[in-house]
């Protein structure tokens, strides 16, 4: 199988999260091309082909013009497959390149298994597998699903694209920032993340403090957010973000599917639970029955030692 991978590049920088990309052909065995679209593109560093398409009038997103550019990439790499992150990039560009080419279309895959693609659906409550059939397939793969570890090496082959007659039916008329998040959990090493079982805002801090300790970020579930305990920015899960640390540390999580859907890629997951039976335990890696409240404190002043 030929992939060509979809690069993402924003204001002059080449996204980290691009590299997700490379870890998902290396789960395919694919051999792997990558398209990069922007008026200074810097290709990563990396033994492969990189089709690189630096007119000026592609440096910032145009959907008519990148998916020509795509489409020209996919045909010179002969590529059967073409993938794209699931993001408001991907979200975008991935449905128009596949119906150019007639393609089937996989969205926001978490997983690679033997006979296809691991998709959620049912806002995470169940996973479904599909199996493409043959011929050209695009891709989207969830963020965070395919964790890199990197740095990459190399040095790759470059193949220029031209952009002419970039005739299009929209104008990019600019970026505006988003409301700044204080903290991105999807390159977070280490995560604690604070439940309902936390109790009160006011025991927040204890939490905080067992995150620093740990080098880590604060995660939070979504009764914690709702609360008003913590900014959106902190919640993970289905309609949070989707994170998969070296190290998680769930808090008084109890682990219902949509908490699980966005963590259970840990590498190691701690969980800190009075219940026993609370079905966080069915993905922690060890399950402390205690008191988040006298167990966390206890934890953190041992890691600070
Ligand atoms: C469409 C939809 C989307 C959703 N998206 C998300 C999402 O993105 N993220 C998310 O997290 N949830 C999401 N939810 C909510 C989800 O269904 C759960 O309600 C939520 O995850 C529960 O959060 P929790 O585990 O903190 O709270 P609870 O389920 O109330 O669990 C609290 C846990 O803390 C334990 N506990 C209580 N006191 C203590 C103590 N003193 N010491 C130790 N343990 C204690 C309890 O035993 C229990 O297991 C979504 C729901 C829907 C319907």
């Amino acid at each position: 199988m030929k992939t060509l991978l979809v690069c993402e590049y924003r204001e002059g920088k080449l996204l980290d999260s691009t590299y997700e990309l490379l870890v998902f052909a290396d789960r395919l065995g694919a051999e792997r091309a990558m398209v990069l679209i922007g008026s200074d593109a810097a290709p990563p560093a990396w033994d492969g082909t990189v089709y690189l398409a630096d007119a000026a009038t592609c440096g910032e997103y145009n959907p008519d013009v990148h998916k020509r550019i795509i489409l020209d990439a996919a045909r010179r790499a002969e590529a059967d497959c073409i993938v794209f992150l699931h993001s408001s990039y991907g979200w975008d560009l991935a449905p128009r390149v596949a119906a150019a080419l007639r393609a089937g279309q996989v969205s926001e895959i978490v997983d690679v298994v033997d006979n296809g693609f691991v998709v959620g659906c049912c806002n995470a409550k169940m996973r479904r597998t599909v199996t493409p059939k043959s011929g050209k397939t695009v891709l989207t793969i969830q963020a965070g699903a395919f964790s890199f570890q990197g740095p990459t090496q190399g040095t790759p082959r470059l193949e220029r694209i031209e952009v002419e007659g970039a005739a299009s039916l929209q104008e990019f008329a600019g970026y505006e920032p988003a409301e700044k998040k204080d903290v991105d959990l999807t390159r977070a090493e280490v995560i604690v993340s604070a439940g309902r079982g936390v109790g009160k805002k006011e025991n927040i801090p204890v939490i905080e403090t067992l995150a620093k300790a740990l080098g880590g970020e604060l995660g939070a579930s979504r009764p914690v957010v709702d609360a008003g305990w913590l900014e959106h920015s902190h919640q993970v899960g289905t309609t949070g973000q989707t994170v998969a640390p070296r190290l998680y540390v769930a808090c008084g999580i109890s682990g219902a599917i949509q908490h699980l859907a966005g963590m259970k890629k840990s590498g190691f997951i701690v969980a800190i639970n009075k219940d026993k039976d609370a079905p966080i335990g069915e993905v922690a890696d060890v399950l402390v029955v205690a008191d988040v409240m006298q167990f966390v404190p206890a934890f953190s002043a041992r890691v600070q030692k």
